[in-house]
């Protein structure tokens, strides 16, 4: 699964760009290409940590496209593993989101950047399940594309739903929630719920503890924006298209792709000014 040579030859690291629970991500210079890469260094003590990185790095590497952090190579160093990715020097959604206030027009287009990411995962039959804005990465060129694959699974033929409860509780589909077996349409109610992030900067119930947020979910339908009117007919209509309680009514991200609210959106290059604006 990994490169058996000696990163620290490669790569010369220059600063701590993350961290989590998994160790921290750093970004550094190729010394034979001096391009940037972003490297996910993680600590594999544990069972589940094994488990989880080994699912990262065998998704990642199936999952080339260009609305997907593209995986670079990976080794392993004693008990930490090193996941080398393409830098996106533009930060997440989420710091763009708690920054500044999108317009309709900047929604529309990284809508239709993530949706093309979803759409090739599900193709693939590759369900995210952890789809929210600080897992949506940017770069200043203006690119959006989704990162993170922890959480993520495979389908197969003789597994063609999943039932495992994962994912982070405020973004979680009421089938999932509900411990119901569920399929790639997750993806698409917790894309509903970044649209929420977007337009109010918070995934809705986020001032509940995980476990009412839960229930909520499971109990309250599709959630309502606050301010509705504040919003364009067509995006509400977007949202209630990801944001249906019932997975069949739930659009796809292939037929989200042909809503109006995203074939009227700009090209991604748009927004390269807000994402360096943000990160100024
Ligand atoms: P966990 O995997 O435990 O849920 P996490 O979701 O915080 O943790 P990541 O999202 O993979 O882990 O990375 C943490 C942070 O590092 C991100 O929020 C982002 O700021 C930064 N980061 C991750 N990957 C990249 C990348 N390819 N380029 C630039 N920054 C990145």
């Amino acid at each position: 699964m990994v490169n058996h040579e000696n990163p620290m030859t490669k790569y010369i690291e220059l600063e701590n760009i993350g961290s989590g629970g998994f160790g921290q991500v750093v970004r550094a210079l190729n010394n034979a290409t001096g391009g940037e890469v972003a490297i996910k260094k993680i600590n594999l003590q544990g069972l589940r940590r094994k488990q989880l990185t080994l699912n990262e790095i065998m998704i990642m590497k199936r999952c080339r496209s260009p609305s997907v952090v593209n995986y670079l190579d990976s080794y392993l160093l004693g008990e930490e593993l090193w996941l080398v990715m393409e830098y996106m020097d533009g930060g997440t959604l989420s710091d763009v989101i708690s920054q500044t206030h999108l317009s309709e027009d900047q929604m529309a287009a990284i809508s239709r950047e993530c949706l093309q990411g979803l759409d090739f995962l599900h193709l693939n039959h590759v369900i995210h399940r952890d789809v929210k804005s600080c897992n949506i990465l940017l770069r200043t060129d203006g690119s959006v594309k989704l990162g993170d694959f922890g959480l993520s699974t495979q389908l197969t033929p003789e597994k063609s739903r999943q039932c495992t409860v994962t994912g982070t509780p405020w973004w979680m589909a009421p089938e999932v929630v509900m411990r119901q077996p569920y399929g790639p349409k997750v993806d698409i109610w917790s894309f509903g719920i970044v649209g929420f992030e977007m337009v109010e900067h918070e995934p809705p119930h986020w001032n509940q503890s995980p476990a009412s947020a839960k229930r909520l979910i499971a109990t309250g339908g599709t959630p309502q924006l606050r301010w509705p009117k504040l919003v364009s007919a067509l995006l509400r209509d977007f949202l209630s298209c990801c944001l249906q309680t019932d997975e069949e009514r739930r659009w796809s991200a292939d037929e989200l792709l042909q809503h109006p609210f995203v074939t009227s959106a700009k090209p991604a290059c748009t927004l390269a000014p807000l994402i360096n604006s943000v990160k100024k």
